[in-house]
């Protein structure tokens, strides 16, 4: 199985937003099956389009459930708060608690072509609006504090220099 590598923080693609699937061909559904194995391999619980440097409005997602796939998703009805620790496989080995809806629904298109309706609830609910922020050009940085987005800067200056940085659990 063909599998991607992950782009991180820095590459331009992340900021770019994406244009809506149209074609429901053998190549989505081959991009679809090496963006789920890319998600496992990660590990990680979601996968969106630019992080492999697709510019496509497509996520892949598995919160334990079986994997999923989300094509031209379209989230409304955000209803109450939830603070969670959040981190992104773009931006890795750092995490903050973020605070986002509790609940929303997700409209959009399977790979079948089928229309999804999902109500999601917390974890699913909380993946859903990180995947759809990679979607839209939005990085977790632009969800933290500008104190926490400096720190994090710090530590990702750090490490592009090849600086052991100051992660916890660095040894010391
Ligand atoms: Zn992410």
């Amino acid at each position: 199985m063909a599998t991607f590598s992950i782009r991180t923080f820095g590459d331009p693609v992340l900021k770019t937003p994406t244009t809506d699937i149209t074609e429901f061909d053998d190549a989505l559904v081959r991009l679809v099956e090496a963006m789920i194995q890319t998600m496992y391999d990660a590990p990680g619980v979601g996968l969106a389009a630019p992080q492999v440097g697709v510019q496509k409005r497509l996520f892949v997602y598995d919160i334990g459930e079986g994997p999923g796939v989300v094509i031209n998703p379209v989230l409304s009805d955000f209803r109450g708060d939830w603070t969670y620790h959040e981190g992104c496989l773009s931006v890795p080995e750092l995490w903050w608690d973020i605070t986002r809806a509790k609940q929303v629904r997700l409209t959009g298109i399977d790979l079948d072509g089928n229309e999804l309706d999902i109500e999601a609830d917390e974890l699913l609910a909380r993946v859903f609006q990180h995947e759809v922020d990679h979607l839209d050009g939005v990085l977790l940085l632009e969800r933290v504090s500008s104190d926490e987005r400096k720190e994090a800067m710090r530590t990702l200056r750090q490490r592009a220099l090849g600086l052991p940085g100051d992660r916890a659990e660095a040894p010391r």
